[in-house]
């Protein structure tokens, strides 16, 4: 966290938020629930060594919907500056699978894409209290592109019903680089689901580059928030505030 709050001022980012994962699903075996107490002193410490640099607390809560009770025990620990709410998974035999876990070849991607938006959908009809939906396309990341074109318009009226959803819950819509990744795989969404986000009323963009590691973060921005002045939206005068309509 401290190389990624020295990269964070070297490129001349005004502010960051570090959202840990915490994952409940066993979709992979090292996954262990996070630490929140040594996560918010270690926030904590990076305030008091970088104090020209804004740093936001926050979690990304991974299927928070399947695990209400382990989320509210979390969320009480302390308040955080950013909560996202996100989905990786679907459900396979009974078991979380990750779609990163190469489930997604030419012949299954449709349908699985079509199983993940509806887990998705749940999870904004759900009581939830994240603010942020993360990266609304995740499994585009995983899509096989060199088979088979990845077209938002075939999943329209699913995207279109996350998008109603999100809006009903006055949610924010990320818009995730994936560390920088070439952006018909990596960016999450792109220009189409923005525009529709648009079309439909949608009021805040966030950006996210997951970048797991200091050397990737922010990468993708200057790409994606052309893409999102483009269609529409405005930033903020505070630097870690969400861009409006
Ligand atoms: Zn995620």
């Amino acid at each position: 966290m401290e190389a990624t709050c020295a990269r964070a001022l070297e490129i001349g980012l005004p502010a960051i938020a570090f959202t840990e994962h915490a994952d409940y699903v066993r979709a992979f075996a090292e996954q262990r629930p996070v630490d929140m107490h040594g996560y918010l002193e270690s926030v904590e410490r990076c305030r008091s060594k970088f104090p020209g640099l804004r740093i936001l607390s926050g979690v990304e809560l991974g299927e928070p919907h399947r695990f209400p009770a382990e989320v509210s025990a979390l969320l009480r620990v302390a308040p955080l500056d950013r909560v996202l709410g996100s989905v990786h998974t679907i459900r396979q035999a009974g078991a979380a699978v990750d779609m990163s876990q190469g489930l997604l070849t030419p012949e299954a991607a449709p349908a699985l894409v079509r199983e993940y938006l509806a887990e998705l959908l749940t999870l904004l009809e759900s009581e939830q209290p994240f603010e942020v939906l993360a990266h609304l396309d995740y499994p585009k990341r995983y899509w096989p592109h060199a088979e088979l074109a990845y077209r938002e318009t075939d999943f329209e009226e699913e995207l279109r019903a996350v998008l109603e959803a999100a809006d009903g819950r006055s949610a924010v819509l990320e818009v995730n680089t994936t560390r920088g990744a070439e952006p018909g795989r990596g960016l999450c969404p792109g220009p189409i689901v923005l525009g529709w986000w648009w079309e439909l009323g949608g009021e805040r963009v966030s950006f996210g580059s997951d970048s797991h590691e200091p050397a990737k973060i922010a990468a993708g921005f200057a790409a994606a928030a052309a893409l999102v002045e483009a269609a529409g939206f405005r930033p903020s005068d505070d630097p870690a505030g969400f861009w409006r309509r």
